[in-house]
């Protein structure tokens, strides 16, 4: 499972430079494009396939000159490949630049109803009809709120997104708040989907602040002046599977760290479902928070017996079976003398394809674990994502159809056990959350339309 993508924004000194840190700060969101547009008397944008460090590495930054910049780290779930962010896009005689994580469930309808207003697109990806729905509500109603307004009315599904147009900006999360949003004030101002990219740049212990974006809430920065206003009811269903997987451990989501949720997940994990063993491992590095979390709870030692390889990067781009084991066994290793005649519980945030499991368990049984007692600290994925994350379809997800025990099976291991949907919103400690992947119950108001 992948998260689509991280968006930043801010009106400082520096920005571009600013926006550059801030990207790397959320390269785990997206590692195929980055970009950064700023405003210096019109719009210009450096794009490019990637990771943030391979596209600005020949001086691109220090051309880049401004006190505004938005800027996207993308992971593709919907558009061309090529189609980097932040993208720019033209309507109604005004050009604007927009980053955008999320995806749009009401997508080719709406944009079928703009092309008959013979609107044009330049753009296969959703992320464009949020701007040029903008661009159309600001002409004909003159006024950013209220065409944010109109864009919070027609437009359907999970965005957090930054437009950059006329030396403006605009900063809005959807109404219902699937993906994540930060606010900071400091020597400037600052959005991130992670607060943890803030922190790069806002230090509280000086005088900064940090929040959330609301759900439904809306900021235009207009040279020295920032307003932010409430456009849209909330309906709050953050996406659960940011504190599960995405976010990183430092970042605080809707008011809740991230680390100490998973560590809440692994507790809670252990209450329902305890096992007999020697040693709590967990696979690197979402499932280490969990796994301590476990080990806690059981009291059974946690241990480091699994090492990734962190710098596998793009190695293998040879196709087959040869090449894919080959792949696994470099980017994950066992520690022999950790794992070696013990009964091993193994601790992961969650199981998609089954595939990566079946391979470390039987990678942990040849370095001679005794027992591989699998332990998933978040309840069975069963069905897809329309909302921003790249879950494979029904019948390549191991758990859709089949029963806990054939997963076991499948997997190779002597136990397994998923957390349970209410032992997860104990863990987080939120009751409005999106878990529709996990439940199948999506959020009725993200699809009416
Ligand atoms: S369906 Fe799952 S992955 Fe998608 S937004 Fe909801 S919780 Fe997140």
């Amino acid at each position: 499972m992948r998260e689509k993508c991280g968006i930043f924004a801010t009106t400082s000194e520096n920005a571009p430079k600013k926006a550059y840190y801030a990207l790397i700060s959320l390269q785990h969101r997206g590692q195929e494009s980055a970009g950064i547009s700023i405003w210096r008397h019109r719009i210009r944008t450096v794009a490019g396939r990637g990771l943030v460090s391979e596209v600005f590495r020949n001086g691109e930054l220090a051309k880049l000159k401004s006190n505004l910049a938005i800027a996207h780290v993308r992971y593709s779930t919907s558009g061309s490949l090529t189609e980097t962010q932040p993208l720019e896009t033209s309507c109604c005689g005004k050009r604007i630049a927009v980053a955008h994580n999320g995806t749009l469930t009401n997508f080719l309808p709406l944009r079928r109803e703009y092309e008959n207003r013979e609107i044009k697109f330049h753009h296969s990806v959703d992320s464009e009809l949020l701007g040029l729905s903008f661009l159309w509500h600001l002409k004909e109603k003159g006024d950013e709120f209220e065409a944010m307004g109109e864009v919070f009315r027609g437009v359907k599904g999970a965005y957090s997104v930054a437009f950059l147009f006329d030396g403006k900006i605009l900063v809005a999360r959807d109404p219902i708040g699937f993906r994540p949003l930060s606010y900071g004030v400091g020597d400037g101002h600052y959005f991130a989907s992670e607060d943890s990219a803030l922190r790069l740049f806002v230090d509280e212990s000086e005088g900064g602040r940090i929040r959330d974006v609301k759900p439904g809430e809306v900021f235009l920065l207009d040279g020295e002046s920032v307003e932010s206003r409430i456009l849209a009811e909330e309906r709050h269903h953050g996406c659960v599977f940011e504190y599960i997987y995405f976010a990183r451990p430092d970042s605080t989501i809707d008011g809740v760290n991230v680390y100490s949720a998973r560590v809440r997940m692994g507790r809670e994990l252990a209450e329902e479902s305890p096992a007999e063993g020697d040693v709590v491992i967990a696979v690197p590095d979402s499932g280490r928070a969990a796994a301590l979390g476990f080990s806690q709870v059981s009291g059974i030692p946690y241990a480091e017996g699994l090492i990734k390889n962190r710098y596998i990067g793009r190695t293998f781009i040879t196709p087959g079976q040869f090449y894919r084991e080959l792949k696994v066994r470099l980017k994950l290793s066992p520690v022999r003398e950790v794992v070696s005649r013990k009964r091993v519980v193994l601790v992961d945030d969650s199981i998609v394809r089954g595939t990566t499991m079946r391979r470390i368990v039987a990678m942990l049984r040849r370095a001679g674990a005794r027992e591989v007692h699998v332990r998933i600290a978040s309840p069975p994925i069963r069905h897809p994502c329309y909302m921003g994350v790249d879950i494979p379809t029904r019948h390549e997800l191991i758990a859709a159809f089949g029963s806990v025990k054939k997963v076991e099976g499948s997997i190779g291991a002597d136990s397994l056990a998923y957390l349970s949907v209410d032992g997860l919103k104990r863990a987080v400690g939120r009751e409005d959350l999106c878990m529709a992947c996990l439940t199948g119950e999506y959020p009725e108001w993200a699809f009416r339309f």
